[in-house]
């Protein structure tokens, strides 16, 4: 019994020790429950929820305003004043004396995206006055969450020039590609020259920028377009927070936009497919030798290719960019000239998906379509692969052997000899003898008559 107890006691007593060592872990344990409400509670405010613009019903036959709530309380704030003034302009443009006609306002939203840092939302609205017919108009407004303030397009573009050339080409380039019925060539032309500031309306989605134009009437909802350009593209334009890939916190609805641009276009290339034409192609660049090539090629209004190595592109970035702002191509020759036949999966996607990638990074997203394995060596594995990455051999038909000699004038005959409608003629932008031979050999050739095109652009006709 006595054993009994002071067992008892000893469970039932513990020391003051073991008091302040219970006590302090219920403490800990309290603010661990505290926190994962907290943590709970956090997670709750990105949850959405409705709020109603209630009116006199009698006025509005027909009635339904909502708009969302997201604990967030200046976005709150802006929404519910935006929606409550377009509910008040209504309301003074109803005929009160005809309380019995159709009247109508309704205003519902879809969240395209939202993030812990953007919202973009777009409102539906469908108003008809007695007697009149229905009107149905969209609005897309994008928030910055943390800022508490709306965003326009111009609040995370870094750079308004390059991005008004980019939207620009983009655009134009793509319409014209298109060659819609629905677009008449001033029109088009009206869309090469929207800038960023034109832009009114736009959404951020997980990895791409929506755009919505109208090329007819900005104002007009009809024919409105919603254009979507993959955030990668944008690399060079926007702040880079807002190039980063972020999956909605919200299942967005949105139907698919109009367009989407998931690949800088190729510059808009005039080529008479009547004329005869010839690829001269660059290999193993880019170097310091290669902007006197490109000043050349750009003089005379003509265009080459180049096969670039990875490990170069980096380091003469400006280069590769000018390269295709000026309208040449840009392949892949391999990160660092590799003999692929020798290499194992993981090599491959180290040699080719890497240059792929340094490419994108230094253009802005420019995504090569053309891989020359180097020594034009591969094999099934090799052919396989590159066809896996979108991309497709591309060999030559005239090796001018530049490497070996170190000769302008012996590669400048070369050239010329060798010079025929269709052909794809191998160079190396790294020799100065070869960079001298093409100096002198772009301008004779234009003179002939040829039109000194790209490898994709000589693929389309020949
Ligand atoms: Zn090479």
């Amino acid at each position: 019994m006595t054993r009994q107890n002071k067992s008892a006691s000893i469970h039932h007593e513990p020391s003051l020790a073991n008091q302040l060592l219970l006590a302090s872990a219920l403490v800990i344990v309290g603010i661990c429950v505290h926190l994962f409400i907290y943590a709970i509670h956090r997670d709750d405010t990105l949850s959405v929820s409705n709020g109603y613009v209630a009116r006199n019903e009698t006025v509005f036959k027909n009635y339904n305003v909502v708009y969302p709530i997201f604990h967030n309380e200046k976005v709150d704030m802006m929404m519910r004043n935006d929606v409550t003034h377009q509910v008040d302009d209504f309301s003074k443009r109803v005929n009160r004396k005809n309380h019995d006609t159709d009247n109508e306002l309704v205003i519902n939203y879809t969240i395209i995206h939202y993030d812990a840092r953007t919202l973009s939302i777009m409102f539906h609205k469908t108003e008809r006055l007695s007697g009149r017919p229905t009107v149905r108009s969209q609005n897309v407004v994008t928030y910055d969450l943390q800022k508490q303030t709306r965003f326009q397009l111009a609040d995370i573009v870094k750079d308004q020039t390059t991005g008004d050339a980019l939207i620009g080409r983009i655009l134009h380039d793509y319409f014209q590609h298109l060659k819609s019925e629905s677009f008449t060539v001033s029109e088009l032309s009206q869309l090469s020259s929207i800038g960023l500031k034109d832009i009114r309306e736009f959404a951020l989605d997980d990895d791409a920028l929506i755009i919505y134009i109208n090329p007819h009437h900005p104002d007009s909802q009809e024919g409105r377009a919603a254009i979507s350009i993959k955030k990668d593209l944008l690399s060079l334009v926007l702040e880079s927070t807002f190039t980063a890939v972020s999956p909605s916190l919200a299942q967005s609805t949105m139907e698919q936009p109009n367009y989407a641009i998931d690949r800088m276009p190729q510059h808009d290339i005039s080529t008479d497919p009547n004329v005869k034409m010839l690829a001269l192609t660059f290999d193993d660049g880019p170097g310091n030798l290669t902007p006197s090539l490109l000043d050349v090629l750009k003089k005379y209004g003509a265009h080459a290719t180049f096969f670039v190595i990875g490990r170069q592109v980096p380091t003469y970035a400006g280069t590769v960019r000018r390269e295709v702002d000026e309208g040449n191509e840009v392949g892949n020759h391999s990160w660092d000239h590799a003999n692929l036949t020798r290499l194992s999966y993981a090599g491959l996607q180290q040699q080719i998906g890497s240059t792929q990638q340094a490419v994108k990074d230094a253009t802005g997203g420019y995504t090569p379509v053309l891989m020359r394995p180097p020594e034009g060596v591969y094999n099934g594995a090799v052919a396989a692969y590159i066809a896996s990455q979108g991309l497709r051999v591309q060999l030559w038909n005239v090796d001018t052997l530049d490497w070996l000699n170190r000769d302008s004038q012996v590669i400048y005959n070369r050239i010329m000899s060798a010079a025929a409608d269709g052909r794809v003629i191998l160079l190396h932008d790294i020799h100065p003898t070869t960079i001298a031979a093409a100096t002198r050999a772009i301008p004779e050739l234009v003179a002939k008559g040829y039109q000194l095109v790209t490898v994709s652009e000589l693929d389309k006709y020949r």
